[in-house]
């Protein structure tokens, strides 16, 4: 439990941060995105490093993203949301990205999930990141991204299932870190903000992963009693 009230004050302490450097950041990043977009369209021949340029500007502006999830108090539990018709959502969204790395997106749903109250657009970006986590750790390798949904007693279990690298014992404990990543143009936020948000939801995340073989992200949401 103490480990436990450390992470959240250090959650806590990274939240207030965050909110502070996200909203100094932001203007002058909309303006430079504006300017590049004038400039790429004004420039006949192709600039190589306009395309450079976006590329990071991209890069700046998702950790921004992911710092105003973090910056933000508390979820907005507040709308009745399915679950899996959430996950459905969020898969005709990756599904592109992963065909084009010749990985399959799986869903497999009990009957009859209850609906939850909860934050469905913070829980999307939970299910976005799992599944782009999945994606990356497969390394272009075809194969699969597995997702269940079940219920257990007063809980919902999502499991997402890849068939990547895997992770050691180390590296599990150390997910959640801010800016741990082991990727080249990674941000190391994207299990910090899943931490945060499932934290939010009164729900827990287990992890099991073997290295070489893959990785399986338990998600358990409490289903309210009426
Ligand atoms: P990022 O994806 O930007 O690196 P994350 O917080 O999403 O940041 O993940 C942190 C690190 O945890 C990753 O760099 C990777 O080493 C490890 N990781 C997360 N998910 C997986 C997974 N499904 N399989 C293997 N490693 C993973
Ligand atoms: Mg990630």
């Amino acid at each position: 439990t103490e480990e436990l009230l450390i992470q959240s004050e250090k959650l806590f302490a990274v939240g207030q941060l965050a909110a502070s450097i996200v909203h100094e950041i932001r203007n002058p990043l909309t303006s430079l995105m504006g300017f590049l977009q004038l400039i790429e369209h004004s420039d006949g021949e192709k600039n190589e490093y306009l395309k450079i340029m976006s590329d990071e500007l991209m890069r700046i502006h998702s950790i921004t993203n992911e710092l105003l999830v973090l910056a933000k108090p508390q979820a907005k539990k507040t709308n009745r949301e399915n679950i899996p018709s959430l996950l459905n959502d969020v898969m005709k969204l990756m599904d592109s990205q992963a065909i084009k790395v010749g990985i399959e997106l799986v869903l497999y749903s009990e009957e009859n999930v209850p609906d939850i109250m909860c934050d469905g657009q913070q829980l999307k970006q939970v299910f976005i990141n799992l599944i782009k986590n999945g994606i990356e750790a497969m390394d272009e390798k075809p194969g699969k991204i597995t997702i269940r949904v079940v219920r257990k007693d007063h809980h919902i279990i999502l499991s997402f299932t890849d068939e990547g690298i895997g992770m050691t014992p180390e590296q599990i404990k150390k997910l959640g870190e801010p800016f741990f990543t082991t990727k080249q143009k990674g941000t190391g936020l994207g299990m910090l903000t899943t931490f945060k948000i499932i934290e939010n939801h009164e729900g827990n995340i287990e992890i099991e992963s073997e290295v070489g073989k893959g990785t399986t992200i338990h998600v358990i949401l409490p289903i309210q009693s009426e």
